[in-house]
């Protein structure tokens, strides 16, 4: 690494002066001396949001009532927030849409591969993805009489377990816990190589990494819309289907809204024509509302400068810990290779959970992942160089005063 260990803060906010992305720290609502590091969990609120959502309520529910679903286009929420995110993605626009959980979604694209490669009974997963896919990869399989099996390897050696055995490879572009990112394009070529298909979790990459769907030839994926797509708290997710497979298989929660004329009310289900056909029920206009306002401010940022100052956040902290935390305990998980890092930062701790309620007394707020990982997103939209700076001297402060040390830190609260 080029960069000097003489780092100062001043330098830093001559940094952000010069930062391109810079304006977009006005457009969200962060609370004053608080150093939110994470957003890869949940994204903070956008200032216009509050507009969108009181002009949603006020003027469509309150004025329209059930005259916005067509006056105010509410029935093609999802196709068309879908469409928005496709451009972040990689994908075309009608290969994206938005609806449903991520958990959900993960059943739906998961029954399609399966289905869709007939004679293969394996789904290959690394064993610390996160649990909602494979629980939800678990729960399939005995939904479909146990005739599959789910292996799960060492992420690291992916690539030597893809055989004639595997139906699907269902992994996470960027790792939660580790911040470790796999190479999509690569692993996608290889899984196409030897017959598998390939299902793409990226909860956490799109909206803080350029990903390229189409450019790999992925064939499905998943999405989190209350991460880096800063669409408020459990907001709609999304998913992608590659068109190649739309119309060869209609997906098991076959719903009403993904027939093809839901209000021809017949009695037998016919599925929607296209992407539309991953619809299940009537879709959550209020929360579309917030994820659409977060889409379309991320949609203002170019995603090369979002990426490259993603790097330069996670560079700036990993240097600052190494510098100035050292001893400590610290041990960096997250690769300092930037072909592999996503925009998280993680450390070991044998006092992680502790450690992290400390930080969040003090106003740094990221998070802590079972059994000792403290993790720290870096979102590029809103974060500063200064911050980072200020992170690591509150960070230093708790390490040095062992501040952590007190029972409060140590009690467990249901969400970590
Ligand atoms: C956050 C996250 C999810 C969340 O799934 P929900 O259905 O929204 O609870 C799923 N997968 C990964 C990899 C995640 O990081």
């Amino acid at each position: 690494m080029s960069q000097s260990t003489s780092i100062s803060r001043a330098a830093l906010v001559a940094r952000d002066a010069a930062d391109p992305l810079a304006h977009f720290r006005d457009c969200f609502h962060i609370p004053d001396n608080l150093i939110y590091l994470d957003g890869n969990s949940l994204g903070p609120l956008p200032k216009r949001t509050v507009e969108r959502m009181h002009q949603t309520v006020n003027e469509e529910w309150g004025r329209m009532l059930i005259k916005g679903w067509t006056a105010c286009d509410w029935i093609n929420a999802p196709a068309r927030i879908g469409a928005k995110i496709a451009r972040l993605i990689g994908a075309q626009p009608d290969e994206v849409i938005c609806t449903d959980s991520t958990s959900i979604n993960l059943f739906k694209t998961l029954a399609a591969a399966l289905t869709l490669n007939p004679g293969r009974r394996v789904i290959l997963s690394t064993r610390d993805n996160f649990p909602t896919d494979l629980y939800i990869a678990q729960g399939l399989i005995q939904h479909l009489g146990g005739g599959y099996e789910l292996r799960m390897v060492d992420g690291e050696r992916i690539a030597e377990y893809l055989d004639d055995q595997i139906a699907v490879l269902m992994l996470t572009h960027v790792n939660y816990k580790t911040g470790r990112m796999f190479d999509l394009p690569a692993l996608t070529q290889q899984a196409h190589a030897c017959g598998a298909l390939t299902l793409w979790d990226l909860a956490h990459s799109a909206g803080a990494i350029p990903v390229d769907l189409n450019g790999a030839g992925v064939d499905f994926a998943v999405g989190c819309g209350y991460k880096y797509l800063n669409g408020g708290p459990g907001a709609p997710a999304y998913l992608f289907v590659a068109r190649r497979w739309q119309p060869l298989f209609s997906q098991p929660l076959s719903g009403w809204m993904g027939h093809a004329e839901p209000f021809a009310f017949t009695s037998i289900y016919e599925p929607a024509p296209g992407i539309g056909r991953y619809l299940c029920g009537t879709p959550p206009i209020l929360s579309m509302a917030a994820l659409e306002s977060g889409v379309d401010l991320l949609l203002e940022a170019d995603m090369q400068q979002v990426r490259a100052k993603s790097l330069a956040l996670t560079d700036l902290f990993i240097h600052l810990v190494n510098m100035r935390c050292a001893g400590y305990g610290l041990e960096l998980v997250t690769p300092r290779d930037h072909a592999i890092r996503g925009s998280q930062v993680s450390f070991r701790h044998p006092q992680g959970y502790a450690l992290m309620q400390a930080l969040i007394a003090a106003n740094v707020i990221g998070d802590f992942r079972a059994p000792d990982i403290v993790r720290f997103g870096f979102a590029p939209l809103y974060l500063r160089f200064v911050d980072v700076w200020d992170a690591v001297d509150r960070l230093l402060h708790i390490l040095e005063s062992r501040a952590w040390d007190r029972e409060e830190f140590r009690r467990l609260k249901p969400v970590t």
